[in-house]
């Protein structure tokens, strides 16, 4: 579809946005793929949010959007494809490493715990790209509650990460996320097992709601190359929490593109959050609005606004804000390209 970008959305822009976001913005968590990543005969059900999008969300297209959206910034990202059974993961670790140029755009490749390192490393280095995305869909042998990080990154798959200095973007099973006691031992394990990695847990450890996150961060914190990423978090409260105990030089931005370019806001309900959804596409637990009480803009827009006010609270300097939203980033996957793969050029 058109991008459906309106004068309310630019007035938010305008008046709460505009003047708190730096001049550059590195997403560190984008989906990228077009229809060579899937593999044959393969699509999306009718209320996936990637319907809206066309079934696909190519670079070309996450680039329009982003003009849209951030019209004076210029816009970085690290991507990889779509993380289930319907992605070819080898096409897509192709597609991830055509657009990427190491410079201002980074890729990564999907890995599923039944790949032999041989064929992760293949995957990436044939295709020049920064690391590795695990999925717990992939986790085919146990129910969905008693997945643990070590059943979605094998050894094998990890002492290459540690040994080339890659980094590991990770959505974290199990369904207390980050309080989970299992997740807190094996999330400092893997930091500690292979200390050469740089582990990127995505979302803030899922936590979405405050109870998930205070006092929780502290075993990561400790961890050197421990990173966090705010893909899809707008809960200020829990933004502010991170901002206030997660060593801010590896706190990164990421958006979660193109599920943020829908419209809608995670909320915060009962120690438990749901996404409020205007759109009638399903995420995860997705409440629709199906009689249009509310307007909504975009999760995007959201978690900017989420941020600004934590930014606020926790009072975050200038240069705290442009590391978080821009150099963090730059600096951590462009070390990993350079070290990898030499300098451009
Ligand atoms: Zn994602």
């Amino acid at each position: 579809m058109k991008i459906d970008y309106s004068e309310d959305d630019r007035q938010i822009y305008e008046r709460e946005l505009k003047d708190f976001l730096p001049s550059r913005i590195f997403d560190a968590h984008v989906h990228l793929f077009d229809g060579t990543c899937l593999l044959p005969g393969k699509g999306f059900p009718p209320k996936s949010c990637l319907q809206k999008f066309g079934g696909t969300f190519s670079m070309e297209q996450c680039l329009e959007w982003a003009k849209s959206l951030l019209p004076d910034q210029e816009f970085h990202l690290n991507s990889f494809g779509h993380p289930t059974l319907e992605s070819d993961l080898d096409s897509s670790a192709t597609y991830s490493g055509g657009i990427s140029d190491n410079e201002r755009f980074f890729g990564m490749a999907l890995v599923s715990p039944h790949d032999t390192a041989e064929s992760v490393i293949r995957r990436i280095e044939e295709n020049r790209l920064v690391g590795y995305k695990p999925y717990l869909n992939f986790v085919d042998w146990k129910k969905p509650g008693e997945i643990t990080i070590h059943d979605m990154l094998p050894a094998e798959q990890m002492d290459y990460a540690n040994e080339k200095n890659l980094a590991v973007t990770l959505h974290i099973p199990r369904l207390e996320r980050l309080s989970d006691p299992v997740n807190q031992k094996q999330m400092v394990e893997l930091c500690r097992n292979y200390p050469g990695a740089k582990i990127i847990f995505a979302h803030i450890g899922r936590a979405y709601y405050l109870s998930n996150v205070i006092g929780f961060l502290d075993g990561i914190a400790a961890c050197p190359n421990a990173y966090i990423e705010t893909a899809m978090v707008n809960h200020e409260g829990v933004l502010e929490h991170t901002f206030k105990t997660f060593p801010r030089d590896r706190i990164l931005f990421g958006s979660d593109a193109p599920i943020a370019f829908m419209r809608g806001k995670s909320v915060e309900i009962n120690n438990q959050y749901a996404y409020l959804m205007g759109e009638d596409y399903e995420i995860g637990n997705s409440i629709y609005d199906a009689n249009s009480k509310v307007k909504f803009t975009f999760f995007f827009y959201e978690q900017l606004r989420g941020i600004k006010l934590a930014a606020k609270r926790a009072g975050l300097s200038d240069d705290d804000v442009s590391n978080i939203f821009f150099n963090n980033s730059n600096r951590l996957f462009k070390k990993i390209a350079r070290h990898n793969y030499g300098k451009k050029g």
